[in-house]
């Protein structure tokens, strides 16, 4: 009886697992004509620099609005665009349309920079690079760009000096998601980035954990040894952004702030600051 049922449980369980490989493989082929279809649109979502107050900086984080399957977030995409190399094409739609939103943003006298998040496998590829170099200058647009630890591992050198030619024609590098994967302090040492996002694993559960607090201090006092401004990402409440202000971290964001939003709110949301957390939850004033 209990053969029979472990059985059942295993021909359960193949079943699932080729229905998701079949369901990936339609997805894979659909995400090649979403592009050119234009079902791919950009959110933003703000940085708040905690002492100036203010949104000086946005993350643009795509989307699939899929004509059947309705909205799909990246975590379902992004891996299957970089295993068929889709991964290309999709972000330099992504750095052309955050350049298009962000001139949009600075017609209307938000002065923000608009960070993309740039997959790894990009870094090391020199025709994406050359690429990304000609829209950039061409474009003039003040852009950052994401990378994390992880992805420079593969091919550190040519990710390394990639970068470096990033930040030469005025983009701002970002560290993402940093403590999450493979952080080393010797990529750390070489990276030509200005700044460090630590991972919202240890920013959700600031307030209620023991250890999180500890190890938030110590990189954000490190990040500032070398020279780097610190993001905390997934701040959810005020709690946890009062206590990243007393340990000096530099910017925020998270749903406390705002989620990620279509252009259009962000422009409303910018122009009446009527989102931001109340001053008084804060323990500071927002002047916007
Ligand atoms: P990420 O760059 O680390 O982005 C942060 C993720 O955390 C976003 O998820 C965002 O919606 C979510 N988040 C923001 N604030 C909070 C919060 O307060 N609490 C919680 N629980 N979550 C929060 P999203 O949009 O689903 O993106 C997931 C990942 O997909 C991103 O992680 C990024 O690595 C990747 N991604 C997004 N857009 C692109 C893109 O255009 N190109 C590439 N290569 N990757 C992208
Ligand atoms: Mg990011
Ligand atoms: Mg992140
Ligand atoms: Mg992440």
């Amino acid at each position: 009886l209990v053969d029979a049922r472990i059985e059942r449980v295993a021909v359960v369980r193949d079943v699932a697992r080729v229905t998701a490989s079949i369901d990936h493989i339609a997805l894979a082929r659909d995400l090649a004509g979403a592009i050119e279809n234009e079902e791919l649109f950009l959110q933003y979502q703000p940085k708040v620099h905690v002492r100036r107050q203010e949104v000086t900086s946005v993350e643009a984080l795509v989307r699939w609005q899929h004509p059947t399957r309705g909205l799909v977030l990246p975590g379902d995409f992004i891996p299957m665009a970089e295993e068929s190399r889709d991964i290309v094409a999709l972000t330099l739609w992504t750095i052309r349309r955050s350049i298009i939103d962000q001139k949009a943003l600075a017609d209307r006298g938000h002065d923000l920079r608009v960070f993309i998040n740039i997959a790894g496998g990009l870094l090391a590829d020199p025709g994406f690079v050359r690429q990304v170099c000609a829209i950039v200058i061409e474009s003039d647009a003040k852009l950052g760009f994401e990378i994390t630890e992880t992805s420079v591992i593969r091919d550190p050198e040519s990710a390394i000096a990639n970068l470096k030619v990033f930040a030469d024609i005025g983009v701002t590098i970002a560290i993402d998601d940093y403590g999450a994967g493979l952080s080393s302090l010797a990529y750390l040492k070489q990276l030509p980035a200005r700044e460090l996002k630590i991972d919202k694993l240890f920013i959700t559960q600031l307030t209620s954990s023991n250890r999180d607090p500890l190890i938030v201090r110590s990189t954000i006092d490190l990040a500032h040894a070398l020279d780097m401004e610190v993001v905390a990402e997934g701040v959810e409440t005020a709690a946890a952004m009062a206590l990243l202000s007393v340990m000096g971290c530099d910017m925020i964001q998270g749903f406390l702030i705002s989620r990620p939003i279509n252009i259009d709110a962000l422009m409303r949301f910018l122009e009446s600051g009527g989102h931001l957390p109340a001053a008084s939850d804060l323990r500071m004033p927002f002047n916007r």
